[in-house]
């Protein structure tokens, strides 16, 4: 049977005869117990600091928590970013442990007035999703006697080219439409509110880098007009993220110098103005690793199964059910023998009752037995939190950060 191809190991550690991380190899990491997802601090750290050494330095970095809000990575990437940017109170409360609020901005529609009253009692910034929330936020800003700090969310009229979410350039329930939003910040600055600026957020998950520069270079130039309609410099302009990670077989990554020496350039002509990038899945994603157990290897209609002990319920998007197309393999390995030549091809599969629960499909690898571990790559970003834990009832994932070796 002709295998059929999985996603690019990250460099980090496709190298490597088995698995470590900070030093630790992935049986001494798995002893307490599979499944577990495993994050590696010294990746996220080289990650940022990757980042900043691209980007200009008026832009600053932000972490979107939805990615991965597991609180010891919280607490590991928060210093090394300039703003967190949550999308619930849930959220904001994770992230006004880790950074005062003046650093935290609060996205996302359907913002609840005690979540309005929260972040505005807080001093968060506050993403404007409408004017209805504006008129709310106004109010509950009067009511505690307190100029809320306001941003403005942009629908922008043009989209991330090659994203694999697109949030821009059409009808959306995010942001107020590009024509609408000079009248609301006049009004947001004649009610009084301290007007933070903009955000504007064009897709996500994009490995286009042409895309992804011309957006930007699209966005610096919708905020320059937006402001020059409204009369009023923006403090901060949130250009959003997009950034992708390899995820699936032909993927190749996102230059992210020459999106930052391209940023450079746009920006080069503006200042008085602070700059930001939102990004989670680009900090973390490809710094996490899934790891499960083999507990049954079966052969069915002469295809080989190894089924593990973890599967859809902590790893929704592995298993092609959060926001793909095409169901396609994420990148897979033993665990032990990652470089090792493949023997045969086989399915992974978890314990979950149901054909969705689908890890690899028909991929090669060694011959594995009963026991081995199984790693699934760039598993940092949508895991947990974005899987279906209590489908099936199965034990909850463990999940640990490992720190750097010298942390
Ligand atoms: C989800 C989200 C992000 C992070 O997206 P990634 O693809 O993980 O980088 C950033 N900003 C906003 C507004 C989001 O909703």
């Amino acid at each position: 049977m002709t295998p059929k191809p999985v996603g690019p190991i990250p460099a980090d550690y496709a190298g490597q005869a088995a698995l470590t991380l900070g030093g630790q190899g992935v049986a001494a990491l798995a002893e307490a117990g599979t499944p577990v997802y495993l994050y590696d601090g010294a990746a996220i750290a080289a990650r940022v600091a990757r980042l900043r050494a691209a980007l200009p330095a008026q832009v600053g970095v932000h972490y979107a928590i939805k990615a991965n809000p597991f609180a010891p990575l919280l607490a590991a990437i928060a210093p090394l970013v300039d703003g967190l940017d949550v999308a619930s109170a849930g959220e904001l409360d994770k992230a006004m442990v880790h950074k005062p609020a003046s650093a935290i901005s609060f996205a996302g529609p359907g913002k609840r007035d005690f979540e309005l009253e929260a972040a505005i009692r807080a001093g968060a910034t506050i993403n404007l999703e409408s004017e209805g929330e504006a008129a709310r936020a106004l109010a509950i800003g009067a009511g505690l006697g307190v100029a809320p700090r306001l941003a403005v969310r942009v629908n922008p009229d043009f989209e991330l080219r090659g994203s694999g979410m697109k949030m821009g350039g059409r009808a959306s329930p995010f942001g107020v439409d590009a024509a609408r939003v000079p009248a609301l910040v006049r009004r947001l600055i004649a009610e009084g509110a301290d007007w933070r600026g903009f955000h504007i957020f064009a897709g996500s998950q994009s490995l286009d880098t042409d895309a992804v520069i011309e957006t930007q270079a699209a966005t610096v130039a919708l905020a320059a007009r937006l402001a020059e309609e409204a009369g009023a410099v923006p403090p901060l302009v949130n250009l959003g993220g997009g950034f992708g990670i390899p995820y699936f077989p032909g993927d190749r990554p996102l230059e992210v110098e020459a999106v930052g020496a391209a940023l450079g350039e746009v920006l080069g002509q503006v200042s008085g103005v602070d700059f930001a990038v939102e990004l989670g899945r680009w900090l973390v994603g490809e710094a996490g690793v899934y790891v499960t157990r083999i507990v049954d290897r079966k052969v069915s209609q002469g295809e080989i199964f190894l089924v593990v002990d973890g599967g859809l319920n902590h790893h929704l998007a592995a298993t092609g059910n959060f926001g793909t197309v095409v169901r396609r393999n994420y990148p897979v390995a033993l665990a032990e023998r990652i470089g090792a030549a493949p023997e045969e091809t086989v399915t992974i599969v978890g314990p979950l009752c149901t054909p969705l629960d689908r890890l690899a499909d028909r991929v090669a690898l060694p011959r594995a037995e009963v026991g081995d571990l199984v790693a699934i790559f760039a598993s940092g970003a949508y895991g947990p939190s974005a899987s279906p834990a209590a489908f099936l009832g199965h034990v909850p994932v463990r999940e640990v950060l490992v720190p750097a070796p010298n942390a």
